[in-house]
């Protein structure tokens, strides 16, 4: 029969299969193991600011594995993993779940009132319902959808398996949540979609502000992409801004946030609020 063709089949395999000699399934199971006892995994939040005069305007949370034997494992190497072994769902729940429980907490304490950005995978839009899962976290949290921001990279806009997710973002945007397009410019060559999706907010790849001032072309790709923005109504995030040569550039050019390490690396939430929210002395320190 075909379950025993497939038991034979998985039987004859398993050999290959053998943790120890696939490092790719032994992180698989490592993760797994992560998602279930919770305390290898951490969010870390990344400030983002007005070039000009550093004020504080929001923040991204960015996951982090923290691996018993290997260390810090980067979410560019494991989420497309999880992605694969299909361990997303419960990965991008995990997220939305943590980054509530740290906006609530937020709400209530003397931190700046910040719109947090999560990061959501193409598998999260497609697959499970992820409007109702961020109803029910916000509602668990008290929390209200303009607290939370969604970005999705571009390459999920166009990705086959998505069909048209127009309708899917519009429900999104019409409960109140705001959406950016993440690494923008470096996934697709057509800009239709930014005329067709409920989009609040562009997040320009560090691709195009690592040379800048110098390279000429991006230089004026960046100015194009800032007139275009203006001229639809849409913010503009500069990401990967390290030096104040690329501030300046990107205020003269209009540019009214930026994000990264110049201001600030990602965060573990309370290294920001002893950077944001700093607690009064203890009287028996004075
Ligand atoms: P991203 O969403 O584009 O996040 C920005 C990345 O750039 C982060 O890398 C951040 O640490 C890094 N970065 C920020 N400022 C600078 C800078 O000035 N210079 C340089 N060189 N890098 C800077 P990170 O944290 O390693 O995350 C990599 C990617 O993994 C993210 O790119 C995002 O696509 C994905 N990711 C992270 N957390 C999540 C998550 O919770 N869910 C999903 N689905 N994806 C996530
Ligand atoms: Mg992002
Ligand atoms: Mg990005
Ligand atoms: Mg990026």
């Amino acid at each position: 029969s075909a379950k025993r063709l497939r038991r034979n089949h998985s039987l004859r395999f398993r050999p290959a299969l053998d943790k120890q000699d696939n490092p790719q399934l032994t992180l698989v199971s490592d993760l797994r193991a992560a998602l279930i006892s919770g305390d290898q995994l951490e969010l870390h939040f990344q400030t983002q600011h007005h070039p000009g005069t550093g004020e504080l305007l929001g923040m991204e949370a960015l996951l982090r594995w923290r691996h018993p034997q290997d260390g810090m494992i980067s979410p560019a190497d494991f989420i497309p993993l999880a992605e694969r072994h299909g361990l997303m769902s419960e990965l991008g729940s995990w997220v939305i779940e943590k980054a509530c429980a740290q906006q609530a907490h937020w709400q209530h304490s003397s931190m700046p009132k910040l719109t947090i950005w999560i990061n959501i995978s193409a598998l999260q839009l497609f697959q499970g319902d992820l409007e109702t899962q961020l109803n029910t976290c916000l509602k668990r949290y008290q929390l209200k959808p303009s607290q939370i921001g969604l970005e999705l990279t571009e390459s999920v806009l166009i990705d086959e398996r998505a069909g048209d997710m127009g309708p899917r973002l519009r429900a999104l945007k019409e409960q109140g949540y705001s959406i950016a397009i993440d690494d923008f410019g470096t996934g697709y060559s057509s800009l239709g979609y930014l005329k067709r999706l409920p989009v609040d907010k562009i997040k320009l790849d560090r691709a195009f502000i690592r040379e800048l001032p110098d390279s000429q072309a991006d230089a004026a790709i960046v100015k194009a992409v800032l007139e275009m923005a203006q001229g639809m109504g849409l913010c503009v995030v500069a990401e990967g801004v390290e030096t104040q040569e690329q501030c300046l550039f990107l205020v003269e050019a209009g540019c009214t946030i930026v994000q990264g390490f110049y201001f600030a690396r990602p965060l573990p939430a309370i290294e920001l609020e002893q950077r944001w929210a700093p607690l009064p002395m203890a009287a028996g320190a004075l």
